[in-house]
C-alpha cells in the first residue's frame, strides 16, 4: 500500500501493535535495484510487516550536490517493493516530512548531529552536514514507524556505524541489522547513481572493487602495512579516476588502523565521470 502522510502511517502502525506485530522499516531514497531488494527481504523475513520508505531527503545534499536530479522512480519502487511483501510503502513530501524546515537550520529544525569524530572523516569530510541529514531523516522514521527493526545496507559502512551510535546513545528501541553488499556479476556494487554513468563509466567503475579485492587477498597473503596496501590502488587507476580517499579504519569505531587486521574496514570514494561512487570491504 501506497502511503503518503505520516497520520497514515501512524494509524497503521497503531494497529499493528495492538495486534503484538513486529515492525520493519527500511529507509531508502528510492530508484530501488537488488540492493535495496536484498535488505527488503530480509526485512520480510525477520518481521510481520515492512515499511519501506522512498524519500530523497533534501536536508543530507549539499548545496552543489544532486538532489534535483537524483532518479525517482515511484511507481517501480511500490511495484518491486509490494512484489517482496512490503505492507506500505511511504513516500512523503519534503512538506509532509520537514514543514518550514528543510534545511538543515538551528532556526527551523531540531536536528541529529553525531559527534564530530563520527563524521569529519571518510565521506563527511567533503560532505559537510550530510551525516546531520541522515541522522535525523532515519531518526524521524523510527519515531513515525515505531520499528523493532531497522535495515541497513553494509554499503554505506559510515553510516551504518553512525546510526548504531546514534541508537546506542540515544536509546533509540530498535535493532539495526546491516545486510551485505549486494554487487553486480562484474563486482561493481549496485547503487542508484550507477543510472549516472554511460558504457564506459561503468568498466571505469570497476576500479573500486577491484582495488578493494586486491587488498584483501595482499592482506591474506600476510600484507599489513597499511602503506604498502595502498600502494597497490594505484596500478587501477587512470585520469578517469579522481579519488577522493581510501582509509582503513576499525570496522566498529571508524578509528583509523596503524596496521591491518580482521577489524579492519577499507573504504573508497572515488569519482568516474562526475559520478561520485563509493566502496567497502571487510579484511
Ligand atoms: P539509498 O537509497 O542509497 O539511501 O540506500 C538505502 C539503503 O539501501 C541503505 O541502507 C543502503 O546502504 C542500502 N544499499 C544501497 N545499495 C546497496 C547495495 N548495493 N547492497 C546492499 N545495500 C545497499
Amino acid at each position: 500500500m501506497l502511503v503518503h502522510t505520516i497520520k497514515d502511517v501512524r494509524e497503521k502502525v497503531k494497529e499493528w501493535k495492538k495486534e503484538g506485530l513486529v515492525i520493519g522499516v527500511v529507509p531508502t531514497m528510492g530508484a530501488l535495484h537488488d540492493g535495496h531488494a536484498s535488505l527488503i527481504k530480509k526485512a520480510v523475513e525477520k518481521c510481520d510487516r515492512v515499511i519501506v520508505s522512498v524519500f530523497v531527503n533534501p536536508i543530507q545534499f549539499g548545496p552543489s550536490e544532486d538532489y534535483d536530479k537524483y532518479p525517482r522512480t515511484l511507481e517501480a519502487d511500490v511495484k518491486l517493493a509490494e512484489g517482496l511483501g512490503a505492507d506500505i510503502i511511504f513516500a512523503p513530501t519534503p512538506d509532509e516530512m520537514y514543514g518550514e524546515g528543510q534545511r538543515l537550520s538551528n532556526d527551523t529544525l531540531t536536528y541529529v548531529a553525531p559527534p564530530f569524530f563520527y563524521v569529519n572523516k571518510l565521506c563527511g569530510k567533503s560532505r559537510v552536514g550530510h551525516f546531520d541529514g541522515v541522522c535525523t531523516v532515519v531518526m524521524k522514521l523510527f519515531n513515525i514507524t515505531q520499528a523493532d527493526y531497522g535495515f541497513f545496507g553494509q554499503k554505506d559502512a559510515q553510516q551504518l556505524i553512525i546510526l548504531r551510535k546514534m541508537v546506542n546513545d540515544l536509546n533509540v528501541p530498535i535493532e539495526l541489522i546491516g545486510c551485505p553488499i549486494v554487487r553486480e556479476d562484474s563486482g561493481l556494487a549496485l547503487s542508484s547513481r550507477n543510472k549516472y554513468l554511460d558504457e564506459q563509466g561503468k568498466k571505469d567503475a570497476l576500479a573500486l572493487s577491484m582495488i578493494l579485492n586486491n587488498i584483501k587477498a595482499c592482506y591474506d597473503k600476510g600484507v599489513n602495512n597499511i602503506s604498502a596496501l595502498k600502494e597497490t590502488a594505484f596500478s587501477f587507476l587512470t585520469e578517469a579516476h579522481e579519488l577522493e580517499y581510501l582509509e582503513f579504519v576499525d570496522k566498529d569505531t571508524l578509528e583509523d588502523k596503524e596496521t591491518a587486521d580482521n577489524n579492519t574496514l577499507v573504504l573508497i570514494a572515488c569519482r568516474v565521470q562526475g559520478v561520485r561512487l563509493i566502496d567497502n570491504i571487510l579484511l
